[in-house]
């Protein structure tokens, strides 16, 4: 057999079931194929640092498949729509026989790959499809009466139980061996793609590369993870493992992270050290969002989980929506959360859940607005957490926060970043404030204001969050 594996969300050779598998059923050698989709990427609304993310990612992927004689094929099409001829030309050029992948969840890409297993399929060409993403398929985990579960404990519960019984579930594979022969030669990866280049001013904040996100990961569980419990809330600390970016893309399994927490915990998955548990419950957020994404597709078509939530008529306000999004809302928190993002690709998330809030309750945009946004500038972007949290924050979505619990942007402010060291970073024009005004410049006396080159607050947190329960409560 020569397989062809499709990568596509998953840029690692270790721990890759599709890869795995492949080399291990080939006896004429392996092709691999990654497509890029420039137009489709513009209209999920990739960021452009999550798509150089993902180039240099292919650019270290493709070098490491070489050395195991496996060659990396380039396919650049616009759209989806072409993927499914162009792959079967390959196919029959290199004279595959099977086709490997890994499974995604999202309506466009199930329906890509399902269009790719019929023109496959009829070609008499075998289709070998796994679970990786996620440590259980979506309908894997059900509740009692074999529904999805829609609220995040229980269903955590039932996936805890459901990795003892089976501990092989968060076993890791291992990378391929060397094969012996090398069918065609590795593709060059695009420098730029229409509307997307490779390069990046912040790439050295995010180095590319499995090797890059293992030593990642490994700083964090050796250093971090036992005081994560703590440190997770405040922003101005290291106190997260920031893998996100490699989740996202694939570069690291969620399996991985999975199994350096619980083996670093004694094989424990929700008892023994609380950083540790903490962490762990985080990757099976990752993990209920996916798995919701797959049963309520609506919430991949701009849709809210909770269909009554479209009644609610957001404000219609451009220059609300510009401040937020250029962080000069008057308020530091948010600002210096908006400028982490635009300035890092990434923001912490402590710092998503205020300015969702702070979006979605104190604004009254719709959540929809804030979504795009952080799709378009963060290089985590990934619809189903992103969704997820946003659907979170603003009330709408699955588990979310009750409608009447708003957090008061000012108050968490003086919780999560006491002294304004985070503030201080990303909103400079504040650095001589003291650390109590420093949370709500607008209560200084008149000429200090005066001498800030720094906005009054755009709303009254007060007003609007009663704007915002009433808003809800008229729903009922
Ligand atoms: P850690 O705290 O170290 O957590 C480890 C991993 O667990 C994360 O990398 C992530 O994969 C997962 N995780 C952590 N928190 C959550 C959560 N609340 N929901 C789902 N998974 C979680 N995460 C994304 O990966 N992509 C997104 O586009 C995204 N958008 C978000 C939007 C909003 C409004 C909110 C509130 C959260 C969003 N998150 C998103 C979840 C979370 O903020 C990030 O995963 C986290 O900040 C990444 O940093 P980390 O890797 O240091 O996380």
């Amino acid at each position: 057999m020569r397989p062809l594996v499709w990568m596509r969300t998953d840029l690692r050779t270790h721990d890759n079931p599709a890869l795995h598998h492949a080399c291990k059923a080939s006896s004429r050698g392996v092709v691999a194929v990654f497509t890029i989709c420039p137009k489709q990427w513009l209209s999920h609304d990739m960021a452009p640092i999550k798509a150089a993310f993902i180039l240099r990612n292919l650019k270290d992927l493709s070098e490491t498949l070489a050395k195991k004689n496996i060659a990396l094929k380039i396919i650049e099409t616009p759209t989806f729509a072409t993927v499914p001829k162009l792959l079967k030309k390959l196919a029959n050029e290199h004279e595959c026989d099977a086709l490997y992948f890994n499974r995604e969840y999202e309506v466009n890409e199930q329906e890509r790959d399902e269009e790719v297993t019929k023109v496959f399929e009829s070609a008499g060409i075998s289709i070998h499809a796994f679970t990786d993403q996620c440590v259980f398929a979506p309908g894997e985990v059900l509740t009692g009466k074999g529904d999805p579960y829609t609220v995040f404990t229980p269903f955590k519960k039932s996936w805890c139980a459901a990795v003892d019984e089976d501990r092989d579930r968060i076993e890791l594979l291992s990378a391929p061996r060397k094969l012996a022969e090398m069918v065609s030669t590795p593709d060059d990866i695009p420098a730029s793609i229409k509307g997307f280049s490779i390069a990046d001013p912040r790439e050295d904040l995010w180095h590319a590369g499995e090797k890059h996100a293992i030593s990642r990961l490994n700083a964090f569980i050796e250093n971090r993870l036992r005081s994560y419990k703590d440190a997770r809330d405040v922003p101005a600390i290291n106190g997260t493992s920031t893998i996100s970016p490699y989740l996202a893309s694939g570069v690291v399994s969620l399996r991985t992270c999975v199994h350096a927490a619980v083996q670093a915990n004694n094989g424990k998955l929700d008892t023994g050290n609380i950083g540790a548990t903490t962490w762990i419950s985080e990757l099976v957020w990752r993990e209920f969002y996916k798995h919701i994404l797959f049963h309520f597709p609506r919430v991949c078509k701009h849709r809210a989980f909770k269909v009554e939530t479209e009644r609610l008529r957001w404000n219609d306000n451009n220059e609300h929506f510009a401040a937020w999004c250029e962080g000069r809302t008057g308020f530091p928190i948010v600002d210096a959360a908006m400028r982490q993002l635009v300035q890092t690709g990434w923001m912490h998330n402590r710092l998503r859940m205020i300015v969702a809030m702070f979006l979605s309750k104190n604004l009254f945009l719709d959540w929809r607005l804030g979504e795009r946004f952080f799709m378009r500038h963060l290089i985590d972007g990934d619809l189903a957490p992103n969704n997820g949290g946003w659907q979170w924050s603003a009330s709408t979505g699955t588990d979310a926060a009750p409608y009447f619990r708003i957090f008061n942007t000012v108050t968490q402010s003086k919780k999560f970043d006491p002294d304004g060291s985070f503030i201080r970073k990303f909103v400079p024009e504040l650095k001589d404030v003291d650390n109590d005004a420093i949370h709500d410049p607008s209560t200084l006396p008149e000429l200090a204001r005066a001498n800030l080159d720094y906005p009054q607050p755009i709303v009254d947190l007060k007003q609007t969050r009663e704007r915002a329960i009433e808003a809800f409560r008229e729903l009922k």
